[in-house]
Formats: structure tokens, C-alpha cells, sequence
């Protein structure tokens, strides 16, 4: 679980770099759809000109705040679900973690991960 957790720290330490060294001053953005671009919600200035509506809201809605605040929940999970916890067994009939795997919802986290290089096959769950 210790690889696991490391994985997981690293990714979220990447993640919460990349959101506060954003070149933007706020860290908030909208999409003005007059515009056609993402804006700065503190002082207006231009993020991006996205062509399209959906993107652009698609964008908009991934901004430096909500990425540093989903960060921070999911530090308090990694937390939560550290080496000394004893998960629910069992739940809907799936073991958190046994002796073979580790907790599922830290292999739960790390699924969106399983491209990066350094994602290892057996912390995929088995979701059937
Ligand atoms: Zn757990």
C-alpha cells in the first residue's frame, strides 16, 4: 500500500503545483459565452479563447480553485484510508482491502491514473 499511497501523493502534489502556478492572478474562472472565452474572475483577463460553448465550460469548470479544493478532499481520503485504517469490510459485497490488494478506495483513486507510467495493473479494481 505504500507504493500505492506514494503514487497517489505524487499525483496530487503535480496536480496542486500545476493549479497554483497558474499564470492567472484569480483562481476562479468563468466562461463569458459573449466573448467566447474564459475569464479571470478577479480582474477579467482572458484564460483562453475556446470556439466552443461546451469546451469552454468544460474548461471553465476545471479551474485553479476547484482543482486545489478536490486536491484537499482527496488528501483527507489518502488520510482517511492511510496504512493504520481499518476500512468497512465488505460493503455491497466488495472487501475494501485484503491481504492481497489494497484499499479500494485508494485503487479507486488512482483509476484515472492508470495511463501515467508509473500505475501498476494490480492496483486496478475489479469493478465487476
Ligand atoms: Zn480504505
Amino acid at each position: 500500500m505504500d507504493d500505492l499511497m506514494q503514487f497517489l501523493r505524487a499525483r496530487l502534489d503535480e496536480t496542486a503545483t500545476k493549479a497554483r502556478t497558474h499564470r492567472q492572478a484569480s483562481a476562479s474562472w468563468y466562461y463569458d459565452d459573449a466573448a467566447g472565452e474564459i475569464r479571470d474572475e478577479t480582474n477579467s483577463g482572458t484564460v483562453a479563447f475556446v470556439p466552443s460553448a461546451a469546451d469552454a465550460q468544460h474548461i471553465a469548470e476545471h479551474d485553479p480553485a476547484r482543482i486545489l479544493a478536490e486536491v484537499d478532499a482527496k488528501e483527507v481520503l489518502l488520510r482517511v484510508h492511510g496504512p493504520a485504517h481499518d476500512c468497512a469490510a465488505d460493503r455491497d459485497g466488495v472487501d475494501c482491502a485484503t491481504e492481497e490488494e489494497p484499499c479500494l478506495v485508494l485503487r479507486l483513486l488512482a483509476l484515472p491514473y492508470a495511463l501515467h507510467p508509473a500505475h501498476r495493473p494490480e492496483w486496478a479494481p475489479n469493478l465487476v
